[in-house]
């Protein structure tokens, strides 16, 4: 039986994991953490990674811990005035066989977590900073910060967007400031008068910036809602999804903004306020070596601007799993999954950046035009939410 060495215990590898261990491989996932853990924010998870979970026995308990929220609406950021609509009720499971949730990042990490030790109790391993590792004919060897090393026949890096196995496979690739900035907020729901909760996931635009709100966790006392806040910015700072600022800088930049974003800024913890630096990194044409590869943002690092990142995460996971299923030589099969992956990935982090153009045009004529010209829910329907991991054919 192969055994397969995992970097990095986030969304992705966690995935891949559960994947591969019910497909019957070994498996290790080495987590840097001393703890498995994300931070406080949502993730929107639509049909194509639903799937997935869905395989892995997930969506019932995941529904009970997130929502479903009715519709995806763009609206203008001023009026509030809807300029579009994807419908995410009923008709949304009708069309694709599973729900579209908006969840807490650490809910859906829980989950995987567990099915990844219900498979196998002793798969993950903490405290495990990989710092080095070597390939060669016969395997894979990885050496920790504390001088420990493991073997094993195949690496897979889902370490994330600074990747340390991407930095060996590709060595340094181009990174470019977006010239957009992301505020992220959580709000307990009950802090706002019931008219101000939405329970649908409002992506609101306007000139320079764009601000998306949505509900994760069910109505009632644990209700949360998640904001992020993507504004243009000449300065760079930190990439970091930790660094906390000032709220009034956030009041400041969405000033004008309609009156459900200033309610959710208002009543956000003025000392739990994060910023960072959005950096584009363009799609790359190969990701492995003989025995190597990469998943999730280590692969193909996005901008969130169609909440597909971690949902590109759990599609490699299972497509890794069923590429090394499917072909017994390693380096066949690590070729099968990079060729099935590479164009859609580019797709969506090619359409993410793209997007911000859109969002952020100058006046309400352009947007308004821009949204005219466009069907989102079509265009999404043909093939992001259309795709499944699971049964697509591999070739
Ligand atoms: C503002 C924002 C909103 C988003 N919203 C959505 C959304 O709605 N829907 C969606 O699908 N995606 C969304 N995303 C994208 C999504 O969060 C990421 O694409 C996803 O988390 C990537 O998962 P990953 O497992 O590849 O990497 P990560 O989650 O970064 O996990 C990497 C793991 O590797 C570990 N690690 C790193 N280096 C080492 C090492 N040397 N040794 C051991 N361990 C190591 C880290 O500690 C970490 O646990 C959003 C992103 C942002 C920034």
């Amino acid at each position: 039986m192969k055994k397969i060495l995992i970097v990095g215990g986030g969304i992705g590898g966690m995935t891949a994991a559960a994947c591969l261990l019910r497909a019957g491989f070994e498996v290790q996932v080495f987590e840097q953490a001393a703890e498995l853990g994300e931070v406080g924010a949502g993730i929107q998870l639509s049909a194509n990674p639903m799937r997935v979970l869905a395989h892995l026995g997930l969506v019932e308990r995941l529904a009970a811990l997130g929502v479903a929220p009715t519709a995806y609406q763009f609206k203008m950021f001023d009026t509030g005035e809807v300029l579009q609509e994807i419908p995410l009720g009923d008709g949304y499971v009708d069309r694709h066989g599973v729900p579209y949730l908006s969840v807490h990042r650490a809910d859906l990490l829980d989950c995987l977590i567990h099915a990844v030790r219900d498979l196998d109790p002793k798969a993950v391993r903490l405290n495990a900073k990989v710092v080095d590792y070597w390939e060669d004919g016969e395997g894979v060897t990885l050496a920790f910060a504390e001088g420990e090393e493991a073997r094993g026949d195949i690496l897979i890096g889902a370490d994330g967007i600074k990747s340390l196995v991407r930095a060996r496979i590709l060595g340094e690739t181009p990174v470019h400031y977006t010239g957009d900035q992301s505020w992220r907020i959580l709000v307990p729901a009950e802090r706002l008068a019931p008219e101000m909760r939405p329970d649908t996931v409002n992506i609101c635009v306007g000139p320079g910036k764009h601000g998306v709100v949505y509900p994760i966790r069910p109505d009632g006392p644990e209700c949360l809602l998640n904001m992020v806040g993507c504004v243009e910015y000449e300065t760079w700072d930190d990439e970091s999804w930790t660094a906390r600022r000032p709220w009034a800088e956030m009041k400041a930049d969405f000033a004008g903004w309609h009156d459900n974003i200033q309610a959710i800024i208002d009543h956000a913890d003025k000392d739990q306020c994060f910023r960072w630096a959005m950096n584009n990194r363009p799609p790359v044409d190969n990701w492995r070596t003989a025995r190597t590869t990469l998943l999730g943002d280590a692969a193909h690092p996005t901008l969130p601007y169609m909440a597909q990142g971690g949902g590109m995460a759990i599609e490699d996971g299972a497509v890794i799993a069923r590429a090394l299923s499917q072909d017994d030589d390693v380096s066949e099969a690590l070729e099968l999954y990079q060729r099935n992956r590479l164009e859609r990935t580019a797709r969506i982090v090619n359409e993410s950046s793209a997007n911000r153009d859109m969002f952020h045009l100058a006046s309400e004529a352009a947007l308004r035009e821009a949204f005219a010209q466009r069907d989102m829910n079509a265009e999404r329907t043909a093939w992001l939410f259309s795709y499944d991991p699971m049964t697509v054919e591999l070739r």
